[in-house]
Order: C-alpha cells, then structure tokens, then sequence
C-alpha cells in the first residue's frame, strides 16, 4: 500500500468512508473496553495467590534479626526484605529502605522532604528557593508530572531518543540553571515508550556537571525485572556509574513488587547513598513507627530470594507477551507502511508509545471513546498534559483479555485511520 500522504483527494476520500462504516458498526456494539491504565490482569495476579498463604495463622511471624513483624518498629525494612531489594537492584542492603506498598508515595515524600528540609548537598529546602525546576523526558509517566505540578516544581521538557533523554539538552540544561534540581528518569522499559537506557546515557547522566550542588537523579527504576524477551535488556547500574564519577550522593532509585505481586499490596523500596538515607530516616522516623513488615515478610517467603522473584516474572511473561504480539501484529497490519504512525516495540515493562501524524492524537482518543475504548488522556505523557505534537498515545495492553484486547486495537486502528484521512483531506482543500 502507498504512503496516503500520495494519494489523491478522490482515493483518500474513499479510504474515509468505508472506515467510518466499519467504526459506526463498532459504535453500535456498545462496547466498554478500558485501557487507560497499565494493571495487571486477573490471571496476573492470580499467579501470587500464594502469597495470601506465605504466612499461616500460628506460625511464627519472625524475621532473621529476631524482630516480631507483628508489632511496632524497624523503620527502615526487615533486613531479609532489604537483600532481596539490593539484589534487584544491584545495590548493598544498607543503601535501601523498604516502606509500604507504593513507590510513588517514597518518590512523593522524598520530593516534599526536600521541599521543606532539603537533601544533603544543598544549602537551603528546595521550597526557599524563588524556584525549583525538573528535566522531564517526555512522553513519560503522567504521575511523575502531576507530583510536580501539585507542588509547584517547574517541568521542562526533554526529549526523548531511542536510547533515553536527549543528553545534549540534559547537559545544557542542569549546567547553566542552579534551579534545576532533578530530573525524572524511568530507565528501563520506559512508561510510556519501554525503552532502556543505553550506558552511555547513564555514564552522561552520573558524571554531568551541575549548576545546583544539590541535583538529584529520580531513577524510577519500576520495571527493573519485567522482562519480556529472553535476552532482557540490560541497563548499566547507575551507583557504580555515580559513585565512580565522584557524586556518590546523585540519585535515588525506586522500586516495587506492585507489577511482580499485589498491584495494591505490593511491597516498595528506594536506594540512595548511606548519607542520603540517614537524612531521609530522620524525618521517616517522625512519618511512621515503621512499614508494613508482614507483607514484608510474605513476599520474602513467597518468593524466596531473587531468583524466585525472576522466576516468577517469567510466568508474568508468559500472559503479557502474547498481548504485547497482538497489539504489534495488528498496528503492522492497519497502520504499517502506510505513513501515518509509528509505535515502540518493546522488550518488557507495561506499555508503548503509539504516535500519530501530529495534531491527531486527542481526535484519535476522542473518537475511540465514542466507540467505547477508554485510553489514557492525549497529552498526559507530557508535562502540564500538554502534548507539543499531539501526537502521543500509550497503550496499556496487560488488563483486557486477548480478545477485548484485538477488539480494542482494532478501533484505535481505525480511528487513527479515519481521522488522519480527514487531516489529509483537510489539507488538500
Ligand atoms: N512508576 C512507574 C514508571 C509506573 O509506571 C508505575 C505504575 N504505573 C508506578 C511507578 C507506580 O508504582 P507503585 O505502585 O509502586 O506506586
């Protein structure tokens, strides 16, 4: 098939019609079809039935240091729960802390610490400052946005290249403004695109100079085991890269068992450098008398150690990967070779990055809802919501069945069909 941006007015015209034939009949199935968030699906979380039984009435609720999980303390992790996050991680036991079942509550509280106590570095809270900016590599993770908004953090938009942030405009940007203070990064299996940063991005970003002596890396670090290939992308550690470049204090990284266990009863953990977890302990200690150890310890004996953590993905691989195929078989099919989207294909994480000609994006996600396929909001992968391009579209396909998955992308196929038809009729009027 052509490209239809060389077809004549007459051919395109004829293209229009007969998909919105095909999209009317959509419409009168009635169809409810939600795709607007990354959950996993029942069969997911079914594979951690097990976990509601990792700890019987009557045994012992113990942990290896002796520690009654039951009952009040051990503000910063059973200690058996911080190894098995610090091999995840690739970091040491004592530079993590393991908290309640949300990482983007560790990411919230760490930013509002800062705001009103500082981090170590820094001369002053980033909230006396007249202002506080973050890099924002876009399309990205809607909530990391909304954190800044809601605290009145400026973004600035990054873009995004196949291998992580566009670095020359990362460089440029945190070595000349003193109040860029951080930069949002999900390095591997990128929300929404599932790209991995290649190491020469994290070696960039570990040895950068910074104008703010108290710049910080949010490494969100949420599809760290989500692989969906055999041969897993591989993302180089970025301690070692920061402690090697001299700024062992750089970054913070988070984690969770949301997308490995209990999407609402998983467990977090966050990484930094031993001088950047005694500050956060100091105010973690008026937060809370401690975590969730019990479902600390569930997860430690259900899973057993790393492996069974990566065993475990394995069979989350099994469900997602036929839903991640047919996604990408069926934008190929309706969409390949005819110029008017791309798409990522990922090799694991939750989703990929659909991108239509620009200034189709909100038309695209309008028109599926009319047809009953709710999607995340045209523009939420960018700061403020506002798309530059218009263009963007995530697509989450791990909670609908297969089925309601096809059915699902095939309207989304037609939509981007028929309103880019008309944005090119448009054009030649
Ligand atoms: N970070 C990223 C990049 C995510 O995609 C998600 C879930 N959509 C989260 C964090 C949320 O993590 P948690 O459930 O641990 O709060």
């Amino acid at each position: 098939m052509n490209e239809w941006s060389r077809l004549d007015a007459a051919e395109l015209n004829e293209i229009y019609v007969e998909q919105l034939e095909q999209y009317k009949a959509y419409q009168d199935r009635k169809l409810r079809l939600d795709m607007s968030r990354g959950k996993p699906c029942p069969e997911q979380l079914d594979l951690s039935a097990g976990m509601l039984d990792a700890i019987r009435a009557g045994e012992p609720v113990t942990a290896e240091d002796g520690t009654d999980a039951r009952n009040y303390g051990g503000l910063d992790g059973l200690p058996e729960a911080k190894r098995l996050f610090a091999d995840l991680l690739g970091v040491q036991p004592d530079e993590v802390i393991v908290g309640g079942s949300s990482s983007l509550t560790m990411m919230y509280d760490t930013i509002v610490r800062a705001m009103l106590f500082g981090v170590p570095g820094g001369d002053k809270p980033w909230g006396k400052e007249a202002a506080v900016k973050f890099l924002c590599p876009s399309p990205g993770y809607d909530r990391h946005f909304a954190i800044c908004e809601q605290l009145g953090i400026e973004m600035i938009v990054v873009d995004m290249k196949e291998d992580g942030p566009d670095m020359d405009q990362v460089e440029r940007l945190v070595a000349e403004d003193a109040a860029v203070k951080g930069i949002w990064c999900v390095p591997k299996y990128s929300n929404p695109d599932g790209i991995t940063y290649s190491d020469v991005v994290v070696d960039r970003l570990a040895g950068m100079k910074t104008k703010a002596g108290d710049f910080r890396i949010f490494w969100d670090n949420a599809y760290v085991v989500h692989d969906l290939s055999p041969l897993p992308s591989r993302l180089k550690p970025i301690f070692a890269a920061c402690r090697e470049a001299g700024c062992p204090d750089r970054v913070f990284e988070y984690c969770s068992t949301s997308k490995v266990s209990f999407a609402g009863s998983g467990v977090a953990a966050m990484a930094a450098s031993r001088g950047n977890l005694d500050a956060i302990r100091k105010t973690l200690a008026v937060q809370t008398i401690g975590p969730d150890k019990i479902n600390q310890l569930r997860h430690v004996r259900f899973f057993g150690g790393p492996d069974g953590v990566r065993a475990h993905m394995e069979k989350h691989a099994a469900i997602l990967k036929p839903k991640f195929a047919a996604v990408l078989t069926l934008l190929e099919e309706r969409l390949g070779g005819i110029g008017i989207a791309s798409w990522s294909k990922p090799d694991g994480g939750y989703f990929l990055s659909l991108n239509t000609m620009d200034g189709c994006a909100k038309a695209v996600v309008a028109m599926a809802a009319e047809a009953g396929v709710t999607l995340t909001k045209a523009g939420a992968t960018f700061p403020y919501g506002l798309d530059p391009r218009d263009r963007n579209i995530r697509i989450a396909p791990s909670y609908p069945s297969l089925n309601e998955l096809q059915t699902a992308i095939e309207i989304i196929c037609l939509c981007v069909r028929i309103v880019s038809a008309r944005k090119l009729l448009d054009a030649r009027v």
